[in-house]
């Protein structure tokens, strides 16, 4: 098996240095990932400028763009095989809910996905690396699994509790949740007087009911939600159908 393996933490972040290390030993893989951290990056490609790749003493190969353009790049004439699974991560915190739509890391594995190649995106729940080598051994565990059972392409969208792999033994398969509105953002000021923007915070989870990504994560359980990308509301289109009849 080939993997392709990138992230939105970038090239040196211990959460794509962890995975590799565990999928290594399993599969052929080739990280390709950005070379500063991209996350909250969603789906963007560059357009405006041309990207280099570098390759780093210990085999992973970094690119001056986005996890889009990482994997993109990797796919369309960087690497000489197309791989069977391309896989993200792992990140530094949780992506659920309306983060998947602002998530560099799904977005990394949504351009696999939308080559046609499956793509699982791993995070973990909690910022700070804990326990991130036995994360990286679920992630291992995860993707030995019979997948192929699944309809291919898949996009698989993984969050795994900051524990210790004993305690990291029932997986969920979920729906996403919803968030409140993120926090405020953070209004300050440079050091010239002129008035600077942070963005604030995510949200808290509101749609956390039970069988949600959430709910899942609340209990300790490691989150599976399927993904797709068409955004069409069916519904809508035949309220809009019979509005413009
Ligand atoms: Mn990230």
């Amino acid at each position: 098996m080939k993997i392709l393996v990138s992230n939105d933490d970038g090239y040196l972040a211990p959460g794509i240095h962890a995975l590799a290390d565990r999928l290594a030993a399993i599969a052929d893989i080739v990280v390709v990932a950005p070379d500063s951290n991209r996350s909250g990056s969603s789906n963007s490609l560059t357009l405006d400028r041309p990207l280099r790749v570098m390759k780093a003493a210990n085999g992973f190969y970094s690119i001056n763009g986005t996890p889009s353009d990482c994997v993109h790049i990797a796919l369309t004439g960087m690497l000489d095989e197309r791989p069977d699974l391309v896989v993200s991560g792992i990140n530094q915190g949780q992506n659920m809910g309306d983060d998947t739509l602002y998530s560099g890391t799904v977005a990394a594995a949504t351009e696999g996905f939308l080559f046609g190649i499956p793509a699982i995106a791993f995070s973990q729940v909690d910022h700070g690396w804990a326990h991130i080598d036995d994360a990286a051994e679920v992630a291992r565990d995860f993707v030995m699994r019979r997948l192929d059972e699944l309809s291919r392409p898949f996009l698989l969208n993984v969050n795994i509790p900051n524990r210790p792999y004993a305690e990291l033994q029932k997986i969920v398969p979920t729906r996403l949740g919803k968030r409140h509105e993120s926090e405020p953002v953070i209004k300050s000021r440079d050091p010239h007087g002129n008035e600077i923007f942070w963005i604030g915070p995510v949200g808290k989870a509101k749609e956390a009911s039970e069988g949600t990504d959430f709910h899942a994560i609340d209990q300790g359980w490691i989150s599976v939600t399927p993904l797709q990308v068409d955004l069409t509301h069916p519904a809508q289109l035949e309220r809009l159908k019979r509005l413009l009849a």
